[in-house]
């Protein structure tokens, strides 16, 4: 038995749709511009999918409430449909999940070359709902996030650049994915701000609502 310096954190989890079973998160790989729109709007033509990453903790599962992160007067929301990594390698689970980005910490990253760590990988950082097991939602299906009630993000599936199967190929090539990967699979247009206290709910396809509130500090 390890004797621990102090006790190991808790391993972060999703829950699973229809199930006890709880889902391990090992880490959060995310990939940028996958839908046309958006990576226009953000300046950029189709291109080789690129990969960051945000640490297993950063989850906030269970429908719990991300607390509105400091150092930021620009947080963005990103919804998008997050793959789960079973334990053959393959995608077993999808789930809506909301890239939360300090938008400004990006901008002076991107303008001065540095990592996106602060920008993307921050605490709380990815909010995630119920994993459902099974294949691939219809790639017709909707994609969408309100806030407040006010729809800001809404397009579909096949909008996609490249798909779920193909990033996690392309992952591949950089990482030894395994069981308890999470992959977020890229944002369509609409991005915009998030302030204290306001309500996001956001859909994929029929996938299991994810619906959170930016607590206030
Ligand atoms: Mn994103």
């Amino acid at each position: 038995m390890t004797d621990w310096l102090f006790p190991p954190a808790a391993t972060p989890s999703l829950p699973i749709a229809g199930s006890a079973a709880r889902y391990p998160v090992r880490r959060i790989l995310c990939v940028g511009q996958n839908y046309a729109a958006h990576a226009r709007e953000m300046g950029h033509e189709r291109a080789e999918p690129f990969f960051f990453s945000k640490p297993a903790d950063a989850v906030v599962a269970d429908a719990a409430d991300p607390v509105f992160p400091v150092a930021t007067e620009n947080l963005h929301h990103e919804v998008e449909l997050v793959c789960a990594v079973g334990q053959d390698g393959s995608i077993i689970g999808w789930a809506v999940g909301c890239d939360l980005t300090r938008r400004d910490l990006q901008a002076a990253a991107k303008e001065k070359g540095r990592p996106w760590d602060a920008a993307k990988g921050f605490d709380q950082s990815a909010p995630c709902g119920a994993l459902t097991l099974g294949v691939l939602p219809d790639p017709a299906a909707s994609i969408a996030l309100t806030v407040n009630g006010e729809i800001r993000q809404a397009g579909r599936l096949d909008d996609m650049v490249w798909s779920p199967d193909e990033i996690l190929a392309k992952a591949r090539r950089l990482w030894d994915v395994r069981a308890g990967d999470l992959i977020f699979t890229g944002t369509p247009e609409g991005v915009g701000p998030l302030r204290p206290s306001d309500k996001v709910q956001a859909h994929v396809g029929g996938l299991v609502p994810l619906t959170f509130t930016m607590r206030p500090r």
